[in-house]
């Protein structure tokens, strides 16, 4: 059966997608689904996964049921495939009792060649005795990292689709996703019960992005300069941990005459909306954005995307500026990162809700993140490495154009360590990073004069290296786990590492905080 299906595949593909051919693996894998195989889809942002599912959803009898959880973008979704004259419609709980019947009765009568689910419908037995009523060409489960607990995206909602296999035993199914892990990897194939299924792994590797990542010292300003040297006029995103700032900084660059945009959960659904449909239809418009912005967004020349907070995960940041350049040109992902980051993140894990499992998963995210923020070596090796992929120095992120140097701390992070175990006695004072870096300084401060703090022996001992310069000794060593936080007030503490450090049976790679580097391969073919 193979070549006329392929045959009829690609006819799909030219006449209602209007491409001449399949990229990359697709069509090995629109082949082997409309043969009736599982499979699992592993592409990246831009890859082309949903031809993946479009296509033999098309050429196979019946309809294709997609199980997405971007609820938001159905609608986009179907209205762009209904202008290709594909018979497409969804059900999820933005309809309305009427609309909903209408859907369902073109289903039942096998008008529709592709019925858009949220995921939460299956668990409803109305749902799966709607699914009886007609043939099911394949299902299609988008977004497939959702099932993974492991992962930073997990739905519960998704465990229940490992069912479908014992419902509709003949019917193949195809998991996509744009982001996975090894760990991540394996736990898709056994929750979806998909172990017997095919996989299709591309390359993650994104060579046209430019990877940067930057200490933070006056973020904003690094941002503007970023913007005006690089990419004046050109379309980005500007990730932002809160809304606070998300909307602090769309203001700062609005003022600096460059065109931003606020969107956040924040902000009413219709200014949302607003502003992101003027995102993507007009040129040249900066997004400012918590990361609830940007899933299922398909806008090609997005320039660059940076970042003015550490991400929670690499598969996070993977995925945030995974969104900088699907038309293949030239971007830059940039980030910005330092002290305060970590002892943020590292805050919020401890003070979670999340139980004892959920927070040593987080820390691992963090460490994995905070790892790639600190290497010396290229930051996309690395990054392919995260994904077991391997790599060689791509000469296109910031380690390789520009290789940092790095130096012994040890005996730093020894001053910096005993200045920290002198403060531990003091059981109702906390004392964060600011007032270490001030004792082995040597400053005065009110606070210091205070606490007598000027006593310590270790007061002074740390004059040769200048305040940025510990802060990034403080940040490295919270990043190595070389130090803790503890607290409402961000406490430094040791770790049992610490003592390896102080006893001299462990040494200390730092890495010199780099200058900032410039793109000299802006016009250069990716
Ligand atoms: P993903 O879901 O993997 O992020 P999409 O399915 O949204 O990617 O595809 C990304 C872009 O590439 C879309 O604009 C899509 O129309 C385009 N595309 C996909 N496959 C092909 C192809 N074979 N030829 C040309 N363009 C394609
Ligand atoms: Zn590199």
């Amino acid at each position: 059966m193979g070549s006329t299906d392929h045959g009829d595949a690609l006819q799909v593909l030219q006449r209602v997608f209007g491409y001449p051919e399949f990229r990359g693996e697709q069509a090995d894998i629109v082949e082997h689904v409309i043969g009736g195989g599982d499979a699992l889809v592993l592409m990246p942002t831009g890859g082309g996964k949903s031809l993946c599912y479009q296509i033999p959803a098309l050429v196979r009898p019946g309809t294709g049921v997609v199980i997405s959880p971007l609820i938001a973008l159905m609608q986009d979704q179907v209205d762009a495939l209904r202008a290709l004259g594909v018979r497409a419609g969804f059900l999820n709980s933005s309809l309305s009792w009427d609309e909903r019947r209408m859907v369902e009765a073109e289903f039942v009568a096998g008008e529709l060649d592709l019925l858009y689910l949220a995921p939460e419908r299956l668990s409803s037995e109305a749902t799966v005795k709607l699914l009886d009523k007609a043939d099911i060409a394949l299902f299609a489960i988008d977004e497939a990292h959702c099932v993974s607990q492991w992962g930073h995206d997990f739905r519960p909602d998704y465990l229940s689709l490992a069912h479908l296999h014992e419902r509709w035993p003949k019917v193949p199914r195809i998991a996509l996703t744009a982001t996975a892990t090894e760990a991540t990897r394996a736990e898709i194939l056994t929750r979806l019960d998909l172990t017997d299924g095919r996989q299709f792994v591309s390359s993650f590797d994104r060579p046209n992005i430019q990877y940067r990542i930057v200490p933070k010292k006056e973020p904003k300003k690094q941002l503007l300069d970023l913007l005006r040297g690089e990419h004046q006029g050109d379309a980005g995103i500007v990730y932002c941990l809160s809304r606070a700032s998300v909307e602090k900084t769309a203001e700062f660059l609005v003022a600096n005459g460059i065109e931003a945009l606020p969107y956040h959960a924040g902000l009413d659904a219709s200014v949302r909306q607003r502003n992101q449909a003027r995102f993507l239809r007009e040129d040249g418009l900066v997004m400012v954005a918590t990361i609830a912005f940007g899933m299922g967004i398909d806008k090609p020349d997005v320039r660059f995307v940076a970042h003015l907070d550490l991400p929670k995960s690499v598969e996070g940041y993977y995925q945030e500026t995974g969104r900088a350049g699907r038309d293949g040109l030239p971007s830059t992902a940039w980030l910005a990162y330092g002290l305060n980051d970590v002892v943020q993140q590292r805050k919020m894990i401890e003070s979670s809700e999340g139980d004892q499992a959920f927070r040593r998963r987080s820390q691992a995210h963090l460490d994995a993140m905070l790892a790639l923020c600190e290497t010396v070596s290229c930051r996309r090796t690395m990054l392919l490495d995260y994904f077991s992929e391997k790599g060689t120095p791509c000469g296109n992120c910031d380690t390789c154009l520009s290789p940092p140097e790095s130096w012994d701390g040890t005996v730093a992070a020894q001053k910096l360590l005993s200045t920290v175990w002198r403060l531990r006695n003091e059981r109702n004072q906390k004392f964060g990073a600011g007032q270490a870096i001030d004792i082995v300084m040597g400053r005065k401060t009110a606070k210091v004069l205070q606490f007598d703090h000027d006593r310590l022996s270790t007061f002074g001992i740390g004059e040769d290296l200048t305040e940025s310069e510990w802060r990034g000794v403080v940040r490295q060593l919270l990043a190595q786990g070389l130090l803790a936080v503890e607290g409402e007030y961000s406490t430094l503490v040791l770790t049992p590492a610490s003592s390896e450090v102080l006893s001299r049976k462990r040494t200390v790679l730092m890495r010199k905080d780099a200058t900032p580097i410039r793109s000299t391969t802006r016009t250069a073919a990716a």
